[in-house]
């Protein structure tokens, strides 16, 4: 059925109101927020199909993680939020696809009180979902980037692998566990455990490009601060993993899993540094959220040239995934890794 733009916007993404903290919404140039108290967190991700996610992937799943993902990025920063744009590129006029994707997306929004105040809807040879968020977190209690300390140690919420793991196997046309699936393509922000972990984690950032390079920006943004290079000791026996990957990978080597889990990406968990002794109180904290807290390893001060990441196998040597992490331009890491040089 042949939509205009106007009447697309209207049918898809036009809704009640839903915070009082809007002034004016979808309908106008622009919206009308009242900031409040506090600070504005803001964070934009976008998704662009045949590369964030696969052709024929359903709308709805594609509408959820559009936002998820950009919720994910205020959980890490242990903010609340509020309000989220939506800039969508089609190629045509697609109702069925837009109601599909504004269903997941609005869903996804109302759970956590978001409202969608604005966006932009344009012609575009693939389709793309570029979502801006804004939300709130109290002055000081802000997590960052770069609170981690030497002593400290790195932690992670839930599992990590599942969403690497899925891909790989919608890659090869292998039947999928629908909790790996459902890993891959409505993965649950971790507002409330970022929320929780206000005051008490030192540095936090969400995985979306895979432990090893996410840890390593918290490394290299904590060094300044810290007033030394900073290495991470990461034991790969201790990467936490869900049942479904444990059964779906157990045909998989050993360092294929440790490769999908250390660098797959996609996890939207939150890796968070704190001093040990407060290992109980994040565990305290989370466990009524049902979120597991894993300890993965410990923070050092180091030399220039050890700062980063250092994965250990089970004997304590020194382990590499083939690709450190996903990459905008050269894509997921993992398992795959750089296109192999000229002869
Ligand atoms: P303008 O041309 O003034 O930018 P548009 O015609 O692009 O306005 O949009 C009309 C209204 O619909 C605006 O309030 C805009 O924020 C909103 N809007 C457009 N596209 C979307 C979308 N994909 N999601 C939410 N709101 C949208
Ligand atoms: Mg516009």
């Amino acid at each position: 059925m042949a939509v205009s733009e106007l009447e697309l916007i209207r049918r898809c993404f036009e809704r009640r109101p839903l915070r009082p903290d809007v002034a004016l919404g979808v309908g106008d140039d622009a919206a009308l927020l009242r900031p409040g108290e506090g600070l504005l967190a803001a964070a934009a991700d976008a998704l662009t199909e045949g590369v964030h996610f696969p052709p024929g992937t359903a709308p709805e799943a594609v509408g959820h993680k559009a936002l998820a993902v950009n919720l994910s990025d205020l959980a890490a920063m242990g903010a609340e939020p509020a309000w989220a744009l939506l800039a969508l590129g089609l190629p045509g006029p697609e109702l069925a696809w837009t109601e599909g994707f504004a269903r997941g997306f609005l869903a996804l929004a109302r759970s956590w009180s978001v409202e969608l105040v604005g966006g932009d809807t344009t012609r575009s040879p693939v389709r793309t979902a570029a979502v801006t968020v804004l939300g709130r977190v109290p002055d000081g209690q802000v997590l960052r980037r770069d609170g981690a300390r030497p002593g400290d140690l790195v932690c992670v919420t839930g599992t990590l692998g599942d969403a690497a793991l899925a891909l790989r196997l919608l890659r090869e046309g292998t039947a999928l566990h629908p909790w790996l699936r459902a890993r891959l393509e409505r993965p649950v922000p971790r507002l409330a455990e970022g929320r929780a972990l206000r005051g008490l984690a030192g540095a936090c950032i969400d995985l979306s490009d895979g432990l090893v390079a996410d840890l390593g920006r918290v490394l290299e943004a904590s060094a300044g601060a810290a007033g030394t290079p900073l290495a991470a000791r990461i034991e790969l026996r201790r990467l936490p993993a869900s049942s479904a990957f444990r059964e779906a990978a157990a045909a998989l080597e050993g360092s294929r899993c440790w490769a999908l889990q250390a660098a797959g990406g996609d996890d939207y968990e939150l890796c968070f540094t704190l001093p040990a002794g407060r290992l109980t109180e994040a565990r305290r904290r989370l466990e009524p959220l049902g979120t597991p807290v894993t300890a993965l390893g410990t923070v050092e001060a180091t030399q220039a040239e050890e700062a980063g990441v250092h994965l250990l196998d089970p004997e304590g040597h020194p382990w590499r995934p083939p690709a450190p992490g996903y990459d905008a331009f050269s894509g997921p890491g993992g398992e795959e890794g750089p296109e192999p040089k000229g002869p």
